[in-house]
């Protein structure tokens, strides 16, 4: 068995709610609220939710661009949370993020070479003489070209910026890669590009990704294991077939019933969830998917359910399974 290469055990976030002159806290955004996932190396977790359930925040989190409230986050059996900044510096090259808006972590008037360079330099990771020819192969490997090395980012289509996401990240020989909705802002056809550069790479380099997205059809073809969040909470999580063919959550049904069949005679009944997503700042008590469920009963208004094994290591959080 493989080491793990990342271990998070109930993490939480949660952000202090301030009022009046004197910044008294008041309450708490429950942004993050024990989530726990492993990581073998070379395996892929899809991180799914609406917008607004807290899973950015889980790798920002994770990455420890933001402190933690509790928990613990092991990177190959080190707690990254407890690291002084010297040693935490020393690990940033081996855990990567991607975002989604690639463009907007560009500075326009640095030509794209510089921008994928600057990192390696910071780190100490090259000489200066040897910054250009790994830039370059780093393009070839993100699918662009030697000539691109020169240009300005305007110069580039959506598509090729995030290429350049991926090399800059690339670049510095991560082990673990979190991207952040890194296809969401793209073209349908694009967007498989973009998975299958993912999923090249992943070959090639023996990567190890978090992949989080609001589309499960997105994470369809790159995880083999999927986790559902709902308002802060880990709803489910599963293997990716089992996931997809025996969802056991509401929600996951829900969110899965908007996924396209590539089979047109085959037709998936849409299940359309009422209301938006309530805020972490005033969650609903029980079940927090209580107020959007349509098999809620009053057991759920009342009681949290209990996130256990429904089985073959398929776990869910539901008063009803
Ligand atoms: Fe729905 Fe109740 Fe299950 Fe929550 S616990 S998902 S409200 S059935």
């Amino acid at each position: 068995m493989p080491e793990t290469l990342l271990e998070v055990n109930h993490l939480k976030k949660y952000f202090p709610i301030t009022k009046g002159l004197l910044n008294r806290t008041v309450g708490q955004v429950k942004a993050v609220d024990d989530i726990s996932i492993r990581l073998q190396p070379g395996e892929t977790f899809g991180l799914v939710g609406e917008s607004g359930s807290g899973k950015s925040t889980v790798g920002r989190t994770i990455l420890r661009l933001t402190e933690k409230t509790a928990g613990e986050v092991k990177f190959k059996g080190v707690d990254i949370h407890t690291l002084p900044p010297e040693e935490l510096r020393g690990l940033r090259p081996k855990m990567q993020l991607i975002f989604q808006d690639p463009y907007s972590s560009l500075n326009p008037r640095v030509r794209v070479g510089d921008a994928i360079g600057e990192a390696l330099l910071d780190h100490g990771l090259c000489s200066r003489s040897d910054v250009r020819d790994l830039v370059l192969e780093t393009l070839e490997s993100c699918g662009l070209s030697s000539y691109h090395i020169d240009r300005f980012p305007h110069e580039f289509s959506g598509g090729q910026r995030q290429r350049i996401g991926i090399a800059r990240a690339l670049i510095l020989n991560p082990e673990l890669i979190i991207a952040d909705e890194p296809v969401s802002a793209l073209d349908v056809s694009i967007q498989a590009q973009i998975i299958n550069l993912f999923s090249k790479l992943q070959q090639s380099r023996g990567l190890t990704y978090l992949f989080i997205s609001h589309d499960l059809s997105v994470v369809e073809h790159l995880c083999t294991t999927i986790g559902v969040m709902y308002l802060g909470s880990m709803v489910e999580t599963a293997s990716r077939d089992e996931l997809f063919r025996h969802p056991l959550h509401p929600y996951t049904k829900a969110l899965l019933s908007a996924v396209p069949i590539p089979i047109p005679k085959l037709k998936r009944e849409r299940i359309v969830l009422k209301g938006d997503i309530p805020s972490p700042a005033n969650p609903p008590s029980g079940c927090k998917f209580h107020t959007r469920c349509p098999f809620a009963e009053e057991v759920c208004r009342s009681q949290v359910p209990v996130f256990r094994d429904a089985g073959g290591g398929h776990f869910v959080a539901c008063h009803l399974v």
